[in-house]
């Protein structure tokens, strides 16, 4: 065992007698104020008490069970923010809590002296973000990182910490005129309905699931005034346009604009009423988000105007017909597939929205240009190959329109450089996943939350040397077990899964996903952090994460990096003769699947890239954690079920976070508050004592020699293990 482990030993060994004679003493005590009741609990488990703990790392001992115990305890008296040391833990109460986010609280947090002596509060957080970024010196860019599984609430916090700077970094004055200041604060704010109405869809685990993750960067002034944003997105799911799981919907976006249409809207999108949509199913589910009117009203505010709605809406319109039509089986292979009944219809109608010519585009679905030297060479798809080719189409135009919105709502937000000083990061992005088939999409999300969560262990780490080191005490750490060779098994060169399966897309034959398998297995079983599970017939390779293990299902991944899109789409799209699907794919300047080069970039380059940028900004600034759990997989109100807490907790690292603070001093208690309360010990008790009346006000040099004093004179007592003492017992300058 280390030294390190002894001093833990140590700890657990020493409480409990500290524990028996800290009770002895409270008996002869006078009333304890707040704070020093709150030092007493550190050292008792009283379940009764569990629900008053305001930060996780004060129970003791610190236990992923107790943890849970106290979260428990928190959840059913209503408390639903609790302090994990440097981490805000949020429990998702999953139903409106009154005054919890009023105007007034915003305000009592922000105008608090010491908003920390608060509740733990969101607002806590999102305040200290706001006095950080002025910084001593000089200002300092903060970043608030919202972390969770889908539906623990990242989402709704990340709208209440944009409520909370528009509102509180909104000003009545100064520099600009009211009229400016309200419409950017606005606009920040409505960006938010059209993002979750493009990006967002009702799933199993939750109603108002954001597939995409997103990075918001709010813009200050010097005198710390919300002059911009700016927003980053990553990832959208955009396989949903085309397919939706079983039970699951398409985007938001697509009911709205169904339920909401106007009797003119729907002959223009030839949607008559009652008509069905192979791509919107579970159309008869009630969702509080089909507001088909806010997500206008918001367009209006953020500067789309009406002729741009009417080609965005005709567009999306074209999209929902495209998924009508269906293909029949071609009994003559050198004849093209021919469409269903009906489907000629829907061809047609999704022709006169997306405004290109319909035979072209039955064409461009049903038969394949080859290249053969200088000449061209037409082939019949199969009826699988025309669907997929039908799918790519409404991918690929519903991420380039995600993509153009963003950009838009950008150019609608972003302050001139000029005018803004500093910001505030908001990071929404989807937490770890491990379902019962994994892929592409899984491990890049686990990707990221691997990146994050080393990200977010340096800098509790070195938060907790600096104390070490502002202490005067020896760094005692035992070396923590990090995640990097995770890491360098994704990502890492010369070989990783990402090169690996780069390598396999970029050799164009028909990838195989046994042999690629092999490949994996020759080339990675090096690395601890791969295995394979022998009994498991599909390919597959299962990655231990710092969360859990997850096993990836590798048919299909190769494909799914590649992401091909035919170029016969895009040249037909590039036609089209709605100005804004034109503009979509023939500017250069968007990242356009048509513009040169960038088609080959291969989905885990792009999401690698774009996170490293990503990181870069994190590394450039102050991180403030809040990890958003939800308490039951039914999203039902105020029920709190523990196998679903624990697990989440090991997740989003709550628990490493537990084991790094357990691995340093658990207990951390300022020398005045110490005297404060153990200075009676030589005053009334049995042991001798010299110093009786200790001035608490005193220099910490004096307060230091004080504590011990009463050290040895415990020691001398054998009330603190005598040869344990000096491992488990360490005075710094202040604590
Ligand atoms: P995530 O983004 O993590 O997937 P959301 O933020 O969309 O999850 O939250 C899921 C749902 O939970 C919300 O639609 C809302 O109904 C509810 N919810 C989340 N946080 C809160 C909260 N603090 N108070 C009340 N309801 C909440
Ligand atoms: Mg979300």
């Amino acid at each position: 065992m280390s030294s390190a482990d002894d001093s833990r030993a140590g700890h657990r060994n020493g409480g409990a007698s500290v524990k028996g004679f800290i009770q002895k003493v409270r008996f002869s005590h006078p009333p304890l104020n707040d704070s020093l009741e709150e030092e007493i609990q550190t050292f008792l488990i009283d379940e009764d008490q569990l629900h008053t703990f305001d930060d996780l790392t004060k129970v003791n001992p610190v236990t992923p069970t107790t943890v849970l115990k106290c979260l428990k305890a928190r959840y059913s008296m209503r408390v639903f923010y609790t302090h994990a040391g440097c981490t805000l833990v949020a429990l998702n109460p999953f139903q409106p809590i009154p005054d919890l986010y009023s105007l007034d609280v915003m305000n009592e947090y922000h105008c608090a002296p010491q908003p920390q002596e608060f509740k733990p509060h969101i607002f806590i957080v999102a305040e200290e973000a706001y006095r950080n970024v002025q910084g001593q010196l000089e200002p300092v860019n903060q970043s608030l990182v919202v972390s969770g599984e889908s539906g623990a609430g990242k989402t709704w916090t990340s709208r209440c910490l944009m409520k909370y700077y528009a509102t509180v970094a909104a000003s009545s004055s100064v520099m600009k005129s009211q009229d400016t200041v309200e419409r950017i604060e606005r606009r920040v704010l409505d960006s938010n309905p059209i993002m979750e109405a493009f990006g967002n869809a009702c799933t199993l685990r939750n109603n108002n699931s954001s597939r995409f993750g997103k990075y918001i960067q709010l813009q200050l002034d010097r005198c710390q005034l919300l002059v911009g944003a700016s927003v980053q997105t990553y990832l959208l799911e955009k396989t949903r346009v085309a397919c939706q799981p079983a039970n699951e919907r398409n985007f938001h976006i697509f009911y709205q604009m169904m339920k909401g249409a106007t009797d003119e809207q729907r002959k223009e999108w030839k949607m008559p009423h009652g008509q069905h949509y192979a791509w919107l199913p579970n159309t008869e589910k009630i969702i509080e988000e089909d507001c088909f009117y806010e997500t206008l009203d918001a367009m209006v505010n953020l500067g789309i105007n009406t002729e741009r709605q009417r080609e965005i809406f005709r567009i999306l319109a074209g999209i929902l017909q495209l998924g009508n039509v269906d293909f029949s089986t071609s009994t003559d292979e050198s004849k093209p597939c021919n469409l269903k009944e009906q489907s000629e219809d829907f061809l047609q109608r999704a022709a006169e929205l997306l405004c290109v010519p319909s035979e072209e585009l039955q064409t461009c679905l049903c038969v394949r240009t080859l290249k053969a030297g200088k000449q061209n060479v037409l082939k019949p798809c199969s009826q699988t190959e025309c669907s997929m080719r039908r799918d790519c189409l409404a991918k690929v135009i519903y991420a380039q329109l995600f993509e153009w919105l963003v950009t838009f709502i950008n150019n609608s937000m972003c302050a001139d450089s000029s005018t803004w000083y500093n910001f505030i990061g908001v990071l929404d992005v989807y937490g770890f996943e491990c379902f019962q088939i994994n892929n592409l999409e899984q491990l890049c999300i686990n990707y990221a939350n691997e990146k994050l969560q080393q990200h977010f262990v340096a800098h509790y780490l070195r938060a907790q040397q600096d104390e070490y080191v502002s202490e005067g005490l020896q760094w005692s750490f035992v070396k923590y077990q990090d995640n990097q060779s995770c890491l360098d098994l994704i990502e890492g060169s010369p070989v990783s899964v990402f090169s690996l399966l780069n390598e396999e897309s970029r050799l164009n034959r028909a990838s195989d996903a046994k042999t690629f398998r092999v490949r994996l297995e020759k080339e990675l079983s090096g690395n601890t952090n791969i295995s394979w599970d022998k009994f498991r017939q599909v390919p597959h390779f299962t990655v231990a994460h710092y969360a859990g293990k997850v096993v990836y299902q590798i048919e299909g991944m190769v494909e799914k990096n590649k992401d091909p899109v035919p170029p016969e789409l895009i040249n037909l799209l590039q036609k089209s003769n709605n100005p804004l699907l034109h503009q979509l794919f023939n500017d250069k300047t968007t990242q356009n699947p048509a513009a040169k080069g960038l088609s080959k970039i291969t989905v885990v380059s792009k999401f690698k890239n774009s996170l490293e940028s990503l990181m870069r900004i994190l590394h450039s600034t102050t991180p403030h954690y809040t990890r958003c759990i939800k308490p039951n997989p039914d999203c039902k109100p105020l029920t709190f079920t523990k196998e679903e807490v624990i697990v989440q907790l090991e997740a989003c690292g709550i628990v490493e976070t537990i084991h790094i603070s357990a691995a340093g001093f658990p207990i951390r208690i300022p020398f005045k508050s110490f005297m404060q309360r153990y200075g009676l010990i030589t005053k009334y008790s049995r042991f001798k004592s010299e110093g009786v009346c200790v001035d608490l006000e005193a220099d910490s040099n004096i307060l230091r020699q004080e504590v011990e004093k009463l050290l040895q004179a415990l020691d001398s007592s054998n009330c603190l293990e005598s040869q344990k003492h000096n491992s488990f017992v360490h005075c710094g300058r202040t604590k």
